[in-house]
């Protein structure tokens, strides 16, 4: 007979949350089971099937392989005919108490991790942060740094063993998980709990490394450099594939993630690929109009300040801002925005001058008082008022 599909079996969607899995399978444990039907070899298929279903998608591990390759993914493990609990945790032959128990006596803690203690697992993923200057985000670095981390013990290429001999554990024969039976006046109460022999990794070591300690890993502080592309920006990471912590059981090393956090700069603020900087100009500057240079990213900038420049305008250089990431050759822009200063402390001849100036420009620009000070000359106007 061609197997269902187990979300079938349950009946809920692909992507059913955790929860969503565990009480379709309830719903149906409780249907179903084998002692509300008594000889019904349907309904105990039924129970069979929604079991096998829920061992599968139960488990987050064994969920993701079923996702990618279906039923295939446990045909060898399992062996024909077989479900691929009765290789598992559970043992149905004893009759149905246990799962049951699971749910209505009680006291089982269901271990999502548990088919998988001694398999090969990935080790952890690390993260950084290295602080860039502007500059060094803008046109690309190399950093050194240090990380500390966990590597595979050389000594015992991981083992612990200071031999590099590793026995099954005899207390759970390897799985990593012992099975605890009690009996209660609500039945038999199964619990799976991490083997305590082994803490879980299947087998025991007689003859601990004196390097690690047995454990096969050594914490250790090394230097790694990071490559960053011109263009980076705060918040973006580069992937370092299999420099994370060492995987488990012959899995693959997690990677590490270097993180950009951007220091702060002095002159410039950075906009994405534009950089911002306000230039400050004297009132007969921006009056009178003239070239003013301005730091750039790359050496100066000649940014040439048209006649009756208006405090706030905000002048765009373009292509002097930072690289496009992943781009040959394009830039973002410069932008300077005209801060006009008024000095707070004259002499009495600057200021005579001034008030000459204001006459002038009172001439030019008529007496109105009320004009508006960014059109122009009223700004003293609005004074003598
Ligand atoms: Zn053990
Ligand atoms: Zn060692």
């Amino acid at each position: 007979m061609e197997k269902r599909d187990y979300y079938e079996v349950l009946g809920v969607a692909k992507n059913a949350s955790d929860e969503e899995i565990k009480k379709a399978y309830r719903q149906l444990a409780k249907k179903y089971h084998p002692d509300l039907h008594p000889d019904d070899k349907e309904c105990e298929e039924k129970f069979k099937e929604a079991n096998e279903a829920y061992e599968v998608l139960g488990d987050p591990d064994k969920r993701a392989k079923y996702d990618q390759f279906g039923h295939a993914a446990f045909d060898q493990t399992a062996g024909a005919g077989q479900g691929p609990f009765e290789g598992g945790g559970f043992s149905f032959s004893g009759g149905f108490d246990d799962i049951l128990n699971s749910f209505f006596g009680g006291g089982f803690t269901r271990s999502s991790s548990r088919a998988s203690r001694n398999q090969p697992t990935k080790g952890d993923d690390l993260r950084v942060y290295i602080e860039l200057t502007l500059e060094e985000a803008a046109f690309g670095c190399t950093k050194e740094f240090s990380v500390t981390k966990n590597l595979t013990c050389e000594q015992c290429a991981g083992t612990g063993s200071a031999s590099k001999k590793k026995t099954t554990c005899k207390a759970c024969n390897g799985t990593g998980m012992q099975r605890k039976v009690t009996s209660t006046i609500l039945g038999q109460m199964v619990r799976e709990t991490t083997c305590e022999s082994c803490n879980g990794s299947g087998y025991t070591v007689s003859d601990p490394c004196p390097a690690c300690s047995g454990k096969g890993i050594i914490r250790r502080t090394v230097k790694e450099t990071a490559e960053f592309p011109k263009g980076i920006n705060e918040g973006q990471s580069l992937r370092k594939a299999g420099k994370g912590n060492p995987g488990t059981n012959g899995g693959p090393n997690g990677d590490l993630y270097v993180s950009v956090r951007l220091k702060k700069h002095k002159i410039f603020t950075r906009d994405g690929n534009d950089v911002l900087q306000t230039v400050y100009l004297t009132y007969p500057q921006a009056v009178i109009g003239t070239t003013v240079k301005i730091p750039g990213l790359d050496g100066d900038i000649d940014l040439r300040i048209p006649e009756g420049t208006q405090n706030g305008k905000v002048f765009r250089i373009s292509g002097k801002g930072v690289p496009v990431l992943n781009s040959k050759s394009m830039r973002g822009d410069m932008l300077a925005e005209i801060s006009i200063v008024i000095p707070s402390r004259l002499t009495e001849a600057q200021k005579d001058i001034l008030r000459t100036f204001d006459q002038a420009t009172d001439n030019v620009l008529g007496s109105d008082s009320t004009a508006d000070p960014k059109k122009g000359g009223g700004l003293f106007g609005r004074r003598k008022k």
